[in-house]
């Protein structure tokens, strides 16, 4: 029996539970410190178009380059950072680091066009300072606005009081381009994207996941995709299929009409030197 659960409250004592606990205040108490240490780094993973296979995009994703633990992926501290707000500070980071590294793809391969994805979460998205931080941050790093991404989740889009948060609209003016994340998973309430100045949708990993060619599968995310794609063409948006892990899997998007692919068939996050490296490659071909 330990004193686990609060004041004058016992519960069973579980050891696997508060290790598990422990491992977890220490990460958070951990987060500042690891900002201010310069411990964070992006990694980048390409956006490919599905019909010519060239690389229009890559999306920014932070990892944690843990002193003692090695690399931590961010689903094992973005909740926590958002939980303490942190999630601004970090999040500012992310956004002025891939403007950055974005810039200085574009002065040396300009005619590559490459767009940085950055996600937003829903706490930053909410914040009022939200939109002088982007502006600053692309007149800062010298980022056309047009090559910046910003990817917010359905319950982003929707704010905290169920209501499409105006700064959308004014993210929007600024010239970024506005894509909602893992679109499908959340609750999708359709009528925000006839509404919101939205250009591309990203189909969450699992209904890509259920494209097999089996015919013993009964195609029911294929049907599903295949829907999703015509409802975002409909509404004039690009759609991206999210991890996208086979051959298979790129040939049975690519005639659902889905426009471009993320996922390791295309290449695994890595770092900005990979993204340069076959930038150049791109560029000699
Ligand atoms: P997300 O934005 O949906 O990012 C896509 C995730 O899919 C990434 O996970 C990526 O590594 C993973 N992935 C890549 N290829 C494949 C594949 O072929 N199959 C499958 N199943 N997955 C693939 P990662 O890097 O672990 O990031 C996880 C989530 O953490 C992201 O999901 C995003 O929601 C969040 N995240 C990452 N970086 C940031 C950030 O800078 N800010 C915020 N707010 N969230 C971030
Ligand atoms: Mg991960
Ligand atoms: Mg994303
Ligand atoms: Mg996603």
């Amino acid at each position: 029996w330990a004193k686990a659960a609060g004041r004058g409250q016992w519960a069973v004592y579980d050891p696997e539970r508060s290790a598990r606990d422990i491992a977890r205040s220490a990460l958070v108490a951990g987060l500042p410190a690891a900002l201010d240490r310069g411990e964070f780094v992006l990694h980048y993973q390409p956006i490919v178009s599905l019909l010519e296979g060239s690389m229009l995009a890559v999306e920014a994703l932070v990892r944690w380059e843990h002193p003692e633990l090695g690399l931590i992926g961010p689903d094992r501290f973005i909740g926590l950072a958002e939980e303490t707000g942190l999630i601004v500070r970090l999040g500012e980071w992310v956004l002025r680091q891939a403007c950055h590294d974005a810039e200085r793809w574009w002065r040396e391969f300009p005619d590559a066009r490459l767009v940085v994805s950055v996600n937003l979460a829903a706490r930053q998205a909410d914040d009022p300072t939200i939109v002088e931080t982007v502006a600053d941050a692309l007149h800062t790093s010298g980022l056309p606005a047009d090559l910046l991404q910003l990817e917010l989740t359905e319950s982003a889009v929707m704010g905290s009081a169920d209501e499409p948060l105006r700064s959308l609209y004014r993210l929007a003016a600024l010239g970024v381009r506005l894509a909602v994340d893992d679109f499908g998973t959340g609750y999708s309430n359709l009528a925000y994207l006839r509404r919101l100045p939205i250009h591309c949708l990203k189909l969450a990993g699992p209904f890509v996941e259920g494209i097999r060619a089996d015919s013993a599968a009964d195609h029911r995310d294929e049907r599903i995709v295949d829907a999703l794609v015509r409802l975002a063409h409909a509404l004039e948006l690009w759609v991206t299929a999210e991890a996208v892990e086979t051959g298979e899997q790129a040939e049975r998007l690519r005639a659902l009409r889905c426009d471009t692919g993320q996922g390791r068939f295309f290449g695994a996050p890595a770092p900005a030197g990979a993204i340069t490296a076959r930038l150049r490659g791109d560029a000699v071909t």
